[in-house]
């Protein structure tokens, strides 16, 4: 399948519709205006790609409201370049919006199906983020530091491995807060050992969870 014109031109309506809900930085919304939106969501879906809103996508997981990436992606204050780490791969499009940012991105996510999918869509559209199938919890201690960590689940508390991988001066952008709700927070390693928070407001993201999935499949026994 290829991105027709007409697709192309509902990803820059949905970019000026960011904008006009208050996105202001002009990397994040040519990002949004390039990107094919309904590559990274069910065919059945597609109609609903370029509105702005949440959409399911497998293993009972959502692709983020668009305004949500937009705005998570402004905080990030991404300069290219910079090496940023993203949990919770999903459908890949958030690390689509960073890679056209010209981050150099790695990205993880607990499930297996959701790994794959989501490097298989990456790929085919030309982008090649560093994808790995994992424990966001644990981060990626092998390829430390990070100027940037972006949150896309809502851990229960603030993940400590996660803060020791951000480079001093860099900061981590999530949300954090109960199940039922979290405060966008930016979290900054100002020291090694000193860090500073500011909240960003509110949002319901889906939880964090602990561990991995594999790949299931459905066997005759
Ligand atoms: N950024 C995604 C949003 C996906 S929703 C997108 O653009 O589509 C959040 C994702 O975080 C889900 O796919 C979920 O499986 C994943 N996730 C939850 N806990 C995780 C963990 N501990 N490690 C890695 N991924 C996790």
């Amino acid at each position: 399948m290829t991105t027709t014109q007409s697709d192309n031109k509902k990803a820059q309506r949905l970019a000026r519709d960011l904008k006009r809900k208050g996105i202001k930085d002009e990397r994040v919304l040519a990002a949004i205006a390039q990107i094919p939106r309904e590559r990274f969501i069910d065919e059945e879906l597609a109609e609903y790609a370029y509105l702005d809103r949440p959409l399911p996508i497998e293993k009972g997981q959502t692709i983020s409201q668009p305004y949500t990436v937009a705005y998570q992606s402004q905080l990030l204050g991404l300069k290219p370049g910079e090496k940023v780490l993203e949990v919770g791969t999903g459908s890949g499009y958030q690390a689509a919006v960073l890679c056209e940012m010209e981050a150099d991105v790695y990205s993880i996510e607990r499930y297996q199906q959701l790994y794959l999918s989501a490097k298989e869509t990456l790929n085919s559209l030309g982008y090649h983020p560093h994808l790995f199938h994992g424990d966001g919890f644990e981060g990626l201690p092998e390829h430390a530091p990070f100027d940037k960590i972006l949150l896309t689940a809502a851990p229960v508390e603030v993940p400590k491995k996660l803060l020791q991988q951000l480079r001093i001066g860099g900061w981590l952008v999530g949300p954090l807060g109960g199940r039922m709700g979290q405060k966008m927070t930016i979290i900054t390693r100002v020291s090694e050992e000193e860090f500073r928070e500011s909240e960003h407001g509110d949002f319901i993201f889906v939880p964090m969870q602990k561990g991995i999935a594999m790949l299931t499949t459905k066997n005759c026994r």
